[in-house]
């Protein structure tokens, strides 16, 4: 056992310390892959773990797009800390099960001093309020519109949508985040139910049509219950206005959500703190750890102001779940979860070891890298097309504007290199854009400057 961790345990730090010399982008074919699996694997055979170690690695090193590189300008996934690849080691060994309070008590407290502390970063009360880890934001966005479909409409939960006399509806603009249609498809309420708002020139939420389109529902009898604020949309890392966005809820007595699964971490730096004023006006928060404290998969948050709804809402009877101590909680009545991994601790050791201020230099690091981003770009003859305070850059070039190239022909020629990889997305749902995002506390100036190197090389 002794020489297999240690294989273990070389494994990880190579990768770890050797990253930058891997290919970012990997040459996979599906035909080789299953080719690979079927000749080396049909469990009947055993397999020591030495080889299986080995093998994963050789798998997963050729045939991963490796997201922990410096040059990966992708989407929200981050660098990792060796804080929280220790964590989620630490997890698989004592495989604490959350749902019951009795069963990890010092699992289930390290989590909510976590979350504590994040509340009151967001500045909601701890007292009243009330958070829980979740695989992602989608089950977060999920959470809150469950949650306020419970608040708004009482005889939702016992007797369903049928029951209720309007169609209800909620307001997001196409920047927002896909989550929701699933999240209105499962939820009973229909993807109809989603009214699109649409988006000024920076592709922030447009207050009049928001008014506008208000109006138009309930004079035509619907029952609107929720608005979603996203901070730092997908595409563009866009900010919608939130202030004014909290003052419309509380107005016209609507649930405000803010999406935040990507810029909810800017509350953690002062001097990014100050793009995210309104956010303490939410109803209920959506932030990821996995997209930008610098934690593995999975890792998503729900914040929420309204803990009766929240207890109502996930609320069950169970026979075979132990029962409660004192003033605790168990998840598995107040969340969606009922089996619950330990998802907090990653966050938990990752804000330990790099001490508040150590975590908001890391990402005001990325902000400056996204600042170079911009002006290299700019300097180099492209076009920026996203305003935002966040590392993400969206942008084009009069090539791909005459048509003379497509965004996807460039990024072929591009990841053929194997050296850097970026994407591609539409802006308002038509515009097409190269999109690269800082998303590695890793990523230098240095970094960048190879990208725009390589963007000019192939155009
Ligand atoms: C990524 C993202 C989500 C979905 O989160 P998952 O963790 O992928 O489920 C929701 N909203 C926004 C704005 C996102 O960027």
């Amino acid at each position: 056992m002794n020489s297999i961790i240690k294989q273990l345990m070389d494994e990880v730090l190579d990768f770890y310390l050797n990253v930058e010399k891997s290919k970012v982008v990997p040459k996979a074919y599906s035909e080789e892959l299953r080719a690979h699996l079927n000749a080396t694997y049909d469990f009947h055979e055993r397999v020591p773990l030495d080889k299986l170690i080995s093998d994963i690695s050789w798998m997963m090193r050729q045939w991963t797009l490796h997201v922990t590189h410096p040059l990966y300008f992708g989407l929200y996934v981050p660098g990792v800390k060796m804080s929280s690849i220790i964590a989620d080691t630490l997890v698989a060994l004592y495989n604490p099960q959350l749902g019951s309070w009795s069963h990890a008590p010092a699992a289930n407290e390290i989590e909510q001093f976590t979350l504590n502390y994040l509340l009151s970063q967001f500045g909601f009360n701890t007292d009243s309020c009330t958070a829980n880890f979740t695989t992602g934001g989608t089950e977060a966005n999920l959470s809150a519109v469950i949650v306020a479909l419970t608040k708004a409409f009482p005889q939702y939960g016992d007797n369903g949508i049928l029951s209720l006399k309007s169609q209800p509806l909620i307001y997001l603009t196409e920047e927002a985040h896909n989550s929701f249609t699933k999240i209105a498809h499962i939820t009973g309420l229909g993807r109809n139910s989603l009214r699109i708002i649409e988006t000024d020139e920076s592709l922030k939420l447009d207050m009049n049509d928001l008014t506008k389109q208000l109006q138009e529902d309930k004079a035509l009898c619907y029952a609107p219950f929720l608005v979603v604020g996203t901070a730092g949309t997908t595409s563009a890392g866009v900010i919608d206005p939130l202030p004014q966005l909290a003052e419309f809820c509380q107005e016209h007595k609507l649930w405000f959500h803010v999406d935040a699964a990507y810029g909810g971490a800017a509350i953690l730096s002062p001097r990014l703190k100050p793009f995210l004023t309104g956010i303490e006006l939410a109803d209920s928060i959506t932030c990821d750890a996995h997209k930008w404290f610098s934690v593995s998969m999975g890792a998503g948050m729900f914040f929420c102001k309204h803990k009766d709804a929240v207890t109502k809402a996930f609320r069950v009877v169970s026979p075979y779940m132990p029962g409660k101590s004192g003033d605790t909680i168990d998840l598995y009545d107040t969340t969606i979860q009922c089996s619950r991994r330990f998802i907090g601790l990653k966050v938990f050791m990752c804000l330990a070891e790099l001490g508040i201020d150590g975590f908001a230099e890391m990402i005001e690091h990325q902000v400056q890298m996204g600042i170079h981003l911009r002006k290299a770009l700019k300097n180099s003859g492209w076009t920026i097309m996203n305003d935002t305070p966040l590392p993400v850059v969206c942008f084009t070039h009069e090539k791909i504007i005459n048509q003379e190239v497509s965004p996807s022909n460039l990024l072929q020629l591009l990841y053929d290199s194997q050296r850097v990889w970026i994407s591609e997305t539409k802006l308002k749902n038509k515009i097409p854009v190269l999109r690269a995002c800082i998303t590695n506390f890793r990523t230098e100036k240095s970094d960048i400057d190879l990208l725009v190197k390589e963007l000019e090389k192939i155009l």
